[in-house]
């Protein structure tokens, strides 16, 4: 157990100006309670806001059947508290949902966390008062709280969407989105269910759905390159061999582009330099051991038009191999660059289509246009069912930023600041916004990456400079425009160099009608990690400090 000291978020405030405490964190998800564990190691006084009954974000609301992460479970967990990390025993080669949501409980427990959370209570609006240099944060409970900083730790997957087809409030069964999975379940035992989706969400609830329910139909709009997961129960002697060194396990992913994986095998030389044997004996190799590093049997996958359909070729073999029915097959063969879309990783998934109970409907030609009382209308077609998922994804890293009516300097709200898409500095804070920080906001490698290392980054770079600001008794940080000019032009050709603006992904914002197309996340985290040391000790350059 640790023996770390807790302050309750009304004890002592820090820094000049009557306020309710320094902090306002929005979101309890693993960003929002790591930044309140560490702010109050350092002395800090923090009110954390969540939507939710309980901590968790993420694994607290994507309950669906087959929901797991995609990183390995030694890899998917805190590093900030070695006691835990030993401590804390997983179980499967990914978590489960339910494995993940206990460990992110087990963590609120551990350090006190949920004393200073207000659960069920959604941020509205945040104002900065330029006057007091406080922000105020406007809650659902109808009360305000003044802060010196203000955190969005709100997530780049937690803001929910649904296509626009006509007639969803009609439907009359049961409609659930695999994001905001009921916490009592659905039933599905011998019901009709339709299923709109294939991304990760649809492609690891798919296989867990079919074994449950009478008959499953799918409808695919975009099919999807899906690499097996290979999940198995977690080896106790590699569970206890990495424990032992930890340290070094952590420090080795840290300094990986996607800051994970460092153990997996990783080649630096070109498709087009190795001979067709050896290229397919690496990719087999990859399809073998499983999991979302298959990209890294070359140097050029990611990069190079050509090389990409070496990758996209072998993959279509294998879908033809597993899939009994050739029209089937054809059907869920992917024809866009592999990788641009985030790959996936699965289980069973395409075996799933040689089940007698499982439909695969095509949607790309003959879209969806009506939902009905009993089911749903294309244009040539008619479904009846029970239940109704949509596993249609999120308003990926700006949705829940957005969807807060936050008012910086001069009134301008950050709806305006970024109404041609998002900008910051570092991803970390935006011109116009003194004292306010989003944890893996956008121009950070965030999604890119093992987010939870990700995060852990963020949280001590904003503590770390939260407390610079307080030795030398500085009250206010902000952005520069030129910084966040520079850097938007960083990530954007940081992206250029790469295939990833080549597909309609929700990377590029491409998923939700009338969103601008930026390419969002950064690619490359050390460089990153690099970058944002190298601020702080130039005294925060790129920032104003007063
Ligand atoms: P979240 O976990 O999203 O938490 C944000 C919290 O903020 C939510 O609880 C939400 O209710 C709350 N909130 C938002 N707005 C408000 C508001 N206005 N007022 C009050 N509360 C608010 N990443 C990986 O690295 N590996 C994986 O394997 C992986 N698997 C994933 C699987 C799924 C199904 C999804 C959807 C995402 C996955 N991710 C994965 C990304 C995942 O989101 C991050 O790993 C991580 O859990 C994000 O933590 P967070 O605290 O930043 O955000
Ligand atoms: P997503 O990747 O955005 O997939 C949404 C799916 O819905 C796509 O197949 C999309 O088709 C389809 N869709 C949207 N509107 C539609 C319409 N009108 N008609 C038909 N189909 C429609 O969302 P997600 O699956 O929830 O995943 C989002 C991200 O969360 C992932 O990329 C990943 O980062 C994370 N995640 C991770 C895991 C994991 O393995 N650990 C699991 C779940 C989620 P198009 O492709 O044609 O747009």
């Amino acid at each position: 157990m640790s023996h770390l000291p807790s302050t309750n978020s009304d004890g002592p405030t820090k820094g000049p100006g009557s306020h309710d405490v320094d902090v306002v964190v929005v979101g309890a998800g693993f960003a929002g309670m790591y930044m309140l564990h560490r702010l109050r190691t350092h002395g800090y006084s923090v009110r954390v806001f969540e939507a939710g009954t309980d901590v968790g974000g993420t694994w607290y609301w994507n309950r669906y059947p087959g929901a797991r992460c995609d990183v390995e479970s030694l890899e998917y967990s805190y590093s900030f508290d070695k006691d835990l990390e030993q401590d804390w025993e997983w179980t499967e080669r990914y978590s489960s949902q339910p494995e993940i949501l206990a460990y992110a409980k087990h963590v609120a427990d551990r350090f006190d966390l949920r004393s200073d959370i207000r659960f069920e209570t959604r941020v509205e609006a945040a104002d900065f008062d330029e006057s007091s240099g406080l922000w105020h944060t406007r809650t659902s409970d109808a009360t305000t709280t003044s802060s010196r900083f203000f955190v969005m730790a709100t997530g780049c997957l937690s803001s929910t969407t649904l296509p626009d087809i006509a007639g969803i409030e009609e439907f009359g069964g049961v409609t659930v989105h695999t994001g905001q999975w009921p916490k009592e379940g659905v039933d599905l035992k011998d019901k009709r269910v339709a299923i709109i989706g294939t991304g990760s969400s649809g492609v690891q609830a798919i296989p867990v759905i079919a074994e449950q329910c009478k008959d499953l139909v799918v409808f695919q709009r975009t099919p999807q390159y899906t690499i097996p997961a290979r999940n198995e129960p977690l080896n106790a002697a590699r569970q206890a061999d990495v424990k032992s060194r930890y340290r070094e396990f952590r420090a080795a992913n840290f300094a990986m582009p996607q800051a994970l994986g460092s153990e997996i095998p990783k080649f630096n030389d070109s498709i087009h330099d190795v001979p067709e044997d050896e290229r397919l004996r690496r990719f087999e190799n990859a399809w073998e051991r499983g999991g979302t590093l298959f990209m890294s049997s070359f140097n050029d996958v990611l990069v190079d038009e050509s090389a990409n359909v070496y990758a996209q070729d072998f993959v279509r073999e294998k879908i033809s191999e597993i899939v009994q029915d050739s029209q089937v097959a054809a059907k869920l063969t992917p024809e866009h660059i592999i990788g641009c879309k985030r790959l996936v990783i699965d289980t069973d998934y395409f075996e799933t289509f040689n089940r007698s109970n499982v439909r695969l409907i095509d949607v790309s030609q003959d879209p969806i246009h009506q939902i009905t009382s009993s089911g749903l209308a294309t244009q040539e077609d008619e479904f009846e069912f029970d239940v109704l998922i949509f596993a249609t994804g999120f308003d990926a890293m700006t949705g829940s930023i957005l969807r807060v009516g936050i008012t910086g300097r001069d009134g301008l709200t950050i709806q305006e600041k970024w109404s041609a898409g998002p900008r910051t500095y570092l991803g970390l804070t935006v011109p116009g916004f003194p004292n306010m920080f989003a944890i893996s906001g956008p121009g950070s490698p965030s999604v890119l990456t093992n987010m939870i290392v990700s995060i852990e980054q963020h949280v001590e770079w904003i503590t770390d400079c939260i407390a610079w600001l307080d030795e030398r008794g500085a009250s206010t940080i902000e952005a520069l425009p030129e910084a966040e000019e520079d850097w938007v032009e960083h990530v954007n050709a940081k992206a250029d160099r790469t295939l990833f603006p080549g597909c309609n992904s929700w990377y590029l914002g491409a998923n939700v009608p009338g969103k601008t197309r930026v390419f969002m996340p950064l690619l490359g985290f050390p460089g990153y990690v690099r970058r944002c040391n190298q601020v702080a000790e130039n005294d925060y350059e790129g920032f104003i400090v007063q």
